[in-house]
């Protein structure tokens, strides 16, 4: 059944209906009234005119998928990727990239009004125009593809389709590295031609779970990772070093040693039914163990952002965190780093600092910095870069952020400048999507820093932690900027400075 607009609206499932898409909601869903019944629309774009199929009816809302463009939007562009709508990673695709950078401006701005409660007087008068991309394709810098059979038993590697667990075959993702495809293509010729299973999870056999890659821009480097469903036990591990993992390991390394930048090839074993992709043990097959690369600050009060002397070099493995967008990311901490406004006299935490670059750089502009995270490798990996960097005044805890801080505020932990981190100048924040936990939010409140810089994935928790922060009138939000990390997708990243009001 198909009808117009005008209609009385009690829509049935797979009901078809015309509908202007006046919106997105903060899923990359167009958002159109059908006589005051609001429809949220997959695959449409605001402007569009579509014909849409009702998949779930909700009394007063409905959900809708978009059957037919019958008037495209302004703002709609042909999707550069043919997976684009099963894929589910690039939500926003059909979206102009100036229209997406809007989109995501007004996201932030929504949420620290909508959530936040700050008047949009106030936000409009902090808010800077968001950071975009110069090139919003290839720009991430690691692939992890699932690995499976097609229908022919034929190897395949790509991504889950939306919500599911089957494969849908794709070796060249438009988001990632040019390199990945031959990288791909080698490891499923080689399954096919030596008869090397891929891993069935329904099951619990074969061999080949998932291939990890990742690339350093900067540096060039290369580091393929191949998860394996295998025993090993210490015995057998270093006869399998020489006779490998699977057959013909060999002739595989050397096809993947030919492509320019390869510098590390591992496998990781996972033999566990989980959704998890990396296993903990991971053994160096050819090359080197990690790769390096480089992260660059750029001075922000410049057009075109040049790049400033500072500069630090980090080692990344299998199981390092890594920012995926690295270019981004240079905007991203130059960002945070001009908010901070270090002169060299102070002292700083880094709350949430992965494997401690934010802490590295705001080392080399501070008297000393601190560095919380709650997973011990990264915070191995952050004193050796500190040492790989030559960085001496910094000093890392591995905890949660709301444990740690808490603790250290009360007198429990020993550090180097001691007193003054219990009052620290600066507190730089940037927590997972859930965002601080309100003991952590208390405790930096009770530290009274002069400025904290909170840098966030997820605008909405970030809109409820300033609500807290700024509810006692001590703070106030001066500067708000998103940074697009995530081109074609709905993820922002924000970064905000907040300043200590001067209350008696
Ligand atoms: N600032 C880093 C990492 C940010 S991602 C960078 O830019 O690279 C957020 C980090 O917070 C992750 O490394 C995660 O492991 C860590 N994390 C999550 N919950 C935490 C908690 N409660 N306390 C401390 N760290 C936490």
């Amino acid at each position: 059944m198909s009808r117009g607009t005008g209609e009385a609206m009690d829509f049935q499932k797979n009901d078809t209906v015309t509908v202007t898409i006046e919106d997105m909601d903060s899923d990359g869903q167009g958002i159109g009234k059908a006589d005051g019944f609001t429809l949220f629309v997959k695959d449409a774009v605001v402007g569009d005119v579509v014909e849409a199929r009702i998949l779930k009816n909700k009394k007063t809302y409905a959900y809708a998928k978009t059957e037919k463009v019958l008037a495209p939007s302004p703002f709609r562009v042909e999707p550069k990727c043919p997976y684009h709508r099963q894929c589910g990673g690039c939500q926003i695709q059909a979206l102009s990239y100036e229209k997406q950078l809007e989109f995501k401006q007004e996201k932030i701005r929504n949420n620290l009004i909508r959530i936040g409660g700050f008047s949009p007087e106030d936000v409009d008068a902090c808010m800077e125009p968001i950071l975009g991309m110069e090139h919003p394709f290839r720009y991430r810098n690691k692939a992890q593809h699932p690995v499976g059979r097609d229908r022919e038993g034929r190897a395949i590697a790509g991504f889950y389709a939306g919500r599911t667990h089957t494969i849908v075959a794709n070796t060249d993702c438009l988001l990632g590295a040019e390199e990945n495809r031959q990288i791909l293509e080698i490891l499923l010729d080689h399954m096919d031609r030596y008869g090397i299973s891929a891993y069935d999870e329904r099951t619990g056999s074969g061999l080949v779970r998932h291939i990890l890659i990742r690339k350093g821009f900067a540096s060039g480097e290369i580091m393929v990772c191949l998860v394996l469903n295998k025993k090993v036990t210490k015995a057998s591990c270093s006869r399998l070093r020489t006779d490998g993992f699977f057959q013909r390991q060999e002739e595989f390394l050397q096809r993947l040693s030919e492509i320019e930048g390869m510098t590390s090839v591992s496998v990781s074993i996972n033999t566990e039914q989980t959704n998890v992709i990396l296993g903990r043990e991971i053994y160096t097959i050819w090359g080197q163990p990690t790769i390096s690369d480089t992260i660059h600050v750029r001075d922000m009060s410049l057009p075109g952002c040049p790049f400033t002397g500072q500069k630090l070099e980090f080692s990344i493995s299998p199981l390092s965190f890594y920012q995926v967008n690295p270019l981004q990311t240079e905007k991203l901490y130059s960002l945070a780093l001009a908010y901070a406004g270090l002169t060299g006299r102070e002292t700083v935490w880094d709350l949430y600092c992965g494997i401690g670059t934010i802490s590295l750089f705001l080392a080399q502009k501070a008297k000393w910095v601190c560095g919380v995270e709650v997973i011990p490798q990264a915070i191995e990996d952050a004193k050796e870069n500190a040492a790989r960097n030559g960085i001496t005044n910094a000093s890392f805890f591995v905890g949660k952020a709301e444990e740690v801080l808490p603790g250290f505020y009360a007198g429990s932990a020993e550090v180097a400048a001691g007193e003054q981190m219990r009052h620290p100048d600066v507190i730089v924040v940037d927590p997972p999507r859930k965002g601080c936990d309100s003991a952590c939010l208390a405790t930096m409140l009770q530290m009274r820093p002069e400025k904290i810089v909170y840098i966030s994935c997820d605008s909405a928790t970030l809109a409820r932690d300033l609500k807290v922060l700024c509810g006692g009138g001590e703070y106030k939000v001066e500067k708000v900027r998103g940074v697009d990390m995530f081109a074609q997708g709905v993820h922002v990243e924000t970064c905000v400075l907040l300043s200590k009001l001067n209350v008696k």
